[in-house]
């Protein structure tokens, strides 16, 4: 029997308020995801029930602050299959936890070294990239994917023994697009370079296994698979953590501290300055408790399917130029000749729709697009067939008003 979103919709509130009249139809899910009661319900537990500094104080609440919070790492770690608690390290989100690689590889590099990624890295996965580049005197190289996530065989020369970082996206954020992950990871490895993937879009929609993946570092956001803002984490292999300088500095990630010198934490404790991000930890754990409860590959199917129909209406109708793959993906990404975005876009809004109109931050993948922006509608697992329906129906509307002016 086909997936049915309406037994997930009462999970999240939200999806019942009205936009401008009109039933909201959430359609930005790439941007960020909606968030079940389990999610909203754990960070108000939190606040009544256990809210304390953790890893500090000795008294009740701080015991059982500490205990959720590391209890919520675990979680995390599962999630990912990662070997222990201790490669988890919790950040702000995939932006943070890139730069904190970035920074913390620092010192490792060289002039000359090369730092490759890909042609379709949203900029949290280039700027700071590019920005280590300039500091070190590395050189940043880019590989080039089509929009398809085609890899030429040839351009494997672009791994080199010069390649010290290979950073990739396993899902482009623009356009759906999946990179040939597995087989650039393995170049990477096979020049001795460290590998960190960027799993932002990943998360919501497949299982991550790291230990499979062998990178040395995997990245993702809490908000884009269901948990709240503002929390992320940076997965890594021990070695790979334990080379990376702190980013921050400061309380919680020091065993000793005097006037001449630090004595820092072990791992995960090393790489987290200051008081953390708790009820958010705890929320995102409550966000894998959700998907570990789902049917995974059903959801997927789902989301892919409605992707897939929204691509085949509007492929049908001719006049509009869709950058995503046709299927295996869970968003459409188009654009109309000679109508701007988002005037698109404020007509959709004007009728409930959310969607997201512009670069996606990937500058210069638009720029390989031949575009200024593209009109991104993206499925989570609530969407329904009748909601991908209404986003064809009035856009195409909007493109009936829009290109008679
Ligand atoms: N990488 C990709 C592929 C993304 O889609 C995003 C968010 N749009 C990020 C990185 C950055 O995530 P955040 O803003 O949550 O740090």
């Amino acid at each position: 029997m086909a997936f049915d979103p309406s037994s997930l919709r009462p999970l999240f509130p939200i999806l019942s308020l009205q936009a401008h009249d009109h039933p909201l139809t959430y359609l930005d899910n790439a941007a960020t995801t909606q968030k079940p009661l389990l999610v909203l319900d754990a960070i108000q537990d939190y606040y009544r029930n256990a809210n304390a500094n953790v890893h500090r104080g000795a008294h009740f609440l701080s015991d059982r602050a500490t205990n959720r919070f590391e209890q919520a790492r675990d979680t995390v770690a599962r999630f990912i299959n990662a070997p222990a608690q201790s490669h988890v390290i919790w950040t702000k989100g995939a932006t943070e936890a890139i730069n904190m690689v970035a920074f913390g590889l620092e010192h490792l590099l060289e002039e000359g070294d090369e730092i490759l990624i890909t042609s379709l890295e949203h900029h949290a996965n280039l700027v700071p990239w590019q920005q280590l580049a300039f500091r070190t005197g590395a050189r940043l190289r880019i590989l080039p994917l089509t929009s398809k996530g085609e890899w030429e065989p040839e351009f494997s020369h672009y791994f080199t023994d010069r390649t010290r970082i290979f950073a990739a996206t396993q899902i482009s954020n623009a356009i759906g697009t999946s990179t040939p992950l597995q087989i650039m990871l393995d170049n990477a490895k096979q020049q001795g370079a460290f590998t960190l993937v960027d799993g932002a879009q990943a998360v919501a929609h497949y299982s991550i296994d790291v230990q499979t993946l062998n990178c040395d570092f995997y990245v993702f956001s809490g908000h884009k698979m269901y948990g709240p803002t503002g929390i992320g984490a940076l997965y890594g292999k021990n070695h790979a953590l334990d080379i990376l300088l702190p980013y921050q500095t400061g309380g919680e990630m020091v065993r000793h501290v005097s006037y001449q010198a630090t004595e820092f934490n072990v791992l995960p404790y090393r790489l987290e300055a200051g008081t953390p991000n708790i009820e958010g930890a705890i929320g995102l754990a409550a966000a894998c408790d959700f998907l570990n409860i789902q049917d995974r590959p059903a959801l997927l199917a789902w989301e892919q399917s409605l992707a897939a129909h929204v691509y085949s209406r509007l492929h049908k109708e001719g006049g509009i130029d869709i950058y995503s793959p046709e299927k295996n993906t869970t968003l459409v990404s188009l654009s109309v000749p000679n109508i701007h975005i988002l005037d698109l876009n404020a007509y959709l809004d004007s009728q409930g729709i959310g969607v997201r109109a512009g670069s996606h931050c990937a500058h210069p993948l638009m720029a390989q697009l031949g575009v200024a922006g593209t009109l991104r509608a993206s499925f989570a697992c609530y969407n329904t067939l009748e909601e991908a329906n209404r986003f064809c129906d009035v856009l195409l509307d909007a493109i009936d008003i829009l290109g008679d002016e």
